[in-house]
């Protein structure tokens, strides 16, 4: 087995990707139909609560009113310029990322003020009117864009940093901003943003907010649930609920902000976002490493955990199909030797010494006991596989959460159970998180190919207690399936709130609550 020991100090802004837009075939909403159906009623094998039935077919159109000209002067008149009707300045905030989902709205509002969108939200309440608030639409499970006529609020005008206090790291904006944006303006100031997402050139950090993204720094500093202080959030009549605390301690009661991390616009319209930034570190060094099983791969995470303790950052990995697709259709080479698992770890600290000198002890360690094949310094290939997986073919993605040592059978299993039916099945994610990528390619998309995966792979997650979307959400493509991971006391009292908060349902209809949920 080769041995090769080369680090590389990295500097932070590494760019970010946002690939163009896949050559996907756009899915009508009649199509999604289609696609969602053929799930039956399945047993819920987690023991959490009682089985429910799955409901399989496709949202049909709630009774939400449809603009009027009368509406559209009121729009355009808060909005002039911003009320956008041309169908092809739509177009692309009709489809999402993946082109999968596509809806037919015909009317996109581009606030600039927390005031405008509090404006819009109480019109369209008292009119019926359906609306689904849009970021940087990169989401992955269909929740950014409308699925029928809801009207379009986009975000994006709304990026204005508001305070960033160098003493405390508490950064204030508008909730538009890009994520990339802000990595570089605290970056100017020595800080950083404690999320990372390959998305971040696009995304926002009201979407991030939204879906409670993870990516790739949550192994060093923990969800946005920790590092979210405080929100600003425009609730569906219009009322604005200031919940922008710039404290890192509060007791006073409900912590109501953490309804809105995750709800995926179903509850409110997240104007403002008040975080808490880390220090950028004074070194940072990047390892890509390749190992000949699973369980190597594991017992590098547990010795790395060990010997690396606190400047470790991240722990991420790609099996060797991932790389074929980043060779295939992104043209990147592999830089090290061919490997069945490839990892990609980062270390961040404040001793460039210190840290290497630990890092290097590592890489010796895991070396020699052949826990690691062959190593170098490389970011974009973990970065940049949902890309390549889009240039393969129509994409069935999961995000998966389980017990660690459990997430690589279940790409080995869907492997023996799908045989020749897929093109492609691939795992990469973040090990450090138990948090896997399940990604299953096919020429086009193939309605028994799905029925083969789904509710299969729900189960599978359920009878390990996972959950079967670790951070994308559940959107419109997974609404129904979240039963296998929520009791149903739970999602019950999640229509609840829903009711409480937004009692006419206007706010992102047919996403996230399962279909008996809606109004
Ligand atoms: C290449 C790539 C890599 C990715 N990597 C990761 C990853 O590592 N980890 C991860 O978690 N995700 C990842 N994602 C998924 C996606 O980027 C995240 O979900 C991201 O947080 C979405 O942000 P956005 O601004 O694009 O939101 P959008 O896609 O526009 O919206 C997502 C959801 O949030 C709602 N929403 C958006 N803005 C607001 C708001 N202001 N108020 C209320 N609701 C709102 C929308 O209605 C929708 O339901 C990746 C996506 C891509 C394309």
């Amino acid at each position: 087995m080769g041995i090769f020991l080369r680090l590389t100090r990295i500097p932070l802004s590494s760019s970010g990707i946002l690939s163009q837009c896949p050559h996907h075939n756009t899915l009508s909403p009649a199509v999604i139909r289609h696609i969602l159906a053929g799930a039956p009623t399945r047993k819920n094998h987690s023991g959490r609560g009682p089985d429910h039935p799955v409901i399989s077919a496709a949202p049909l159109r709630k009774p939400f009113s449809k603009v009027t000209k009368e509406d559209l002067s009121f729009f355009r008149n808060l909005l002039p310029g911003r009320t956008i009707t041309d169908p092809d300045l739509i177009r692309s905030s009709n489809i999402d990322w993946l082109r999968t989902v596509h809806g037919n709205s015909e009317i996109l509002l581009r606030p600039k003020t927390t005031e405008e969108v509090s404006e819009i939200l109480r019109h369209c309440n008292k009119r019926n009117l359906a609306v689904c608030p849009q970021g940087g639409n990169t989401g992955l499970v269909g929740g950014s864009v409308p699925v029928f006529d809801e009207i379009i609020l986009s975000t994006s005008l709304m990026n204005q940093v508001i305070t960033f206090d160098n003493i405390s790291g508490i950064l204030t904006c508008q909730a538009g901003c890009v994520l990339e944006k802000l990595s570089h303006f605290l970056e100017e100031r020595d800080f950083i943003m404690p999320l990372d997402l390959g998305a971040k050139g696009s995304c926002q950090i009201g979407g991030n907010v939204s879906t409670n993204a993870g990516g790739l720094r949550l192994l060093r500093y923990g969800s946005l649930r920790g590092t979210v202080l405080g929100l600003e959030v425009v609730l569906a009549d219009g009322r604005v609920l200031n919940c922008l605390a710039t404290l890192r301690k509060d007791n006073t009661g409900y912590d109501l902000k953490q309804l809105f991390i995750g709800a995926e616009g179903t509850l409110g319209v997240i104007t403002a976002v008040s975080i808490l930034c880390p220090h950028k570190p004074k070194s940072l060094n990047v390892a890509f490493l390749g190992c000949s099983s699973f369980q190597h791969l594991l017992e590098t995470f547990q010795c790395c955990r060990g010997m690396l303790g606190e400047i470790l950052s991240a722990f991420e990995f790609l099996d060797a199909s991932c790389m074929k697709l980043l060779e295939k259709h992104l043209k990147l080479s592999n830089p090290i030797t061919e490997s069945p698992f490839y990892i990609v770890l980062e270390t961040a600290g404040s001793n460039a010494a210190h840290d290497e000198e630990k890092l290097h002890k590592f890489l010796e360690a895991v070396m020699t006991s052949s826990l690691v094949i062959d190593g170098t310094a490389l970011w974009s290939l973990r970065e940049r596989v949902t890309e390549a997986l889009t240039h393969d073919g129509y994409t069935y993605k999961y995000d998966i959460s389980l017990p660690v040592e459990k997430i690589y059978d279940l790409v080995q299993d869907m492997r023996r159970h799908l045989g020749d039916k897929a093109k492609n099945v691939v795992g990469y994610g973040h090990v450090g998180d138990g948090n896997l990528h399940l990604n299953i390619t096919s020429p086009s998309k193939d309605p028994r190919l799905l029925a083969a995966i789904e509710p299969y792979v729900y189960e599978w997650t359920s009878q390990w207690k996972g959950s079967i979307s670790a951070e994308h959400g559940l959107g419109l493509k997974k609404r129904n399936y979240i039963h296998y991971s929520k009791h149903s006391e739970v999602v019950a009292l999640m229509g609840n709130i829903k009711a409480l908060l937004d009692p006419k349902g206007i706010l992102n209809p047919y996403k996230t609550l399962p279909d008996n949920m809606h109004r």
